[in-house]
């Protein structure tokens, strides 16, 4: 497994937000965390990322204690929803950037870091944006750029926020079919973090389904929209019950 979370709890003074978590990601999945507005998805990916920490329960990584690790050292990329660019950065710089503040002994020089960005703009298919700034992109462009800058370190874990939660219908079921080829393309383990279950039974290999801070079901997206565990699962997903 690339990433196993065991009895995870976090507590906000007397308010559970999660209340013992067990999830199991293989590597290679994309897993869509999925649930209503509330239910604990972000301070999921917050803990893995390390830009939270958990109150009990373990959280291990290729079998290595992540707690015991430093977020800097965590090897994770990710893209929230309002995770800006650097305006003042041209897209090829923004990319560049967190291969640019690697510890020592992992920084590339400065021409595998132009190599491994033209690789990137490639295989994301956003070579013409090289040298545009933020401000010059498009919603949709930007939450591209923000994959790619997310990439370039080769993350072993993927986290994604409602990355295309600000953008219309169009352009995210374009980006969609996209991210779904970039992650068969690049085999990176991600987590991605919805509220729309379209979005997550689209995209997702398997989907977590949450509610008030617990796993109310894990399974592919046919096995969780025939046969619901649960009525909360079941009116979250519109059925009638
Ligand atoms: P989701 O991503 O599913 O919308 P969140 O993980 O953002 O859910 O939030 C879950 C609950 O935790 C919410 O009730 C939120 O208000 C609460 N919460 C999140 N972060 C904090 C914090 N730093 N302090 C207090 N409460 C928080």
């Amino acid at each position: 497994m690339a990433l196993v979370i065991e009895n995870l709890t976090r507590r906000f003074g007397a308010t559970e937000v999660l209340r013992g978590i067990d999830l199991a990601v293989a590597d290679r999945e994309l897993v869509a965390l999925l649930g209503p507005s509330g239910s604990g998805k972000t301070t999921l990916l917050k803990i893995i990322a390390g830009l939270d920490w958990p109150n009990a329960g373990s959280l291990t990584v290729a079998d290595e204690d992540w707690l015991a690790r430093r977020p800097q050292t965590r090897e994770t990329g990710f893209v929230f929803q309002h995770y800006a660019l650097f305006p003042h950065m041209r897209v090829r710089d923004n990319i560049a950037f967190g291969l640019t503040v690697q510890p020592r002994p992992r920084r590339p020089d400065a021409a595998a870091i132009t190599a491994r960005v033209n690789e990137l703009l490639q295989f994301l298919q956003i070579e013409t944006l090289a040298d545009r700034y933020p401000a010059e992109l498009s919603g949709g462009q930007r939450q591209r750029v923000a994959l790619g800058r997310a990439l370039a370190t080769s993350p072993r874990i993927l986290l994604l926020d409602e990355p295309f939660g600000a953008l219309d219908a169009q352009v995210r079921r374009d980006l969609r079919r996209w991210l779904r080829h970039v992650h068969e393309a690049s085999g990176t383990t991600t987590i991605f973090v919805t509220h729309d279950q379209e979005e997550a039974f689209e995209l997702a290999d398997r989907v977590v389904v949450m509610g008030a801070g617990r796993i109310e079901q894990i399974g592919r997206p046919d096995e969780i929209y025939d046969h619901p565990a649960s009525p909360f699962v079941a009116r979250f997903l519109g059925h009638t019950v």
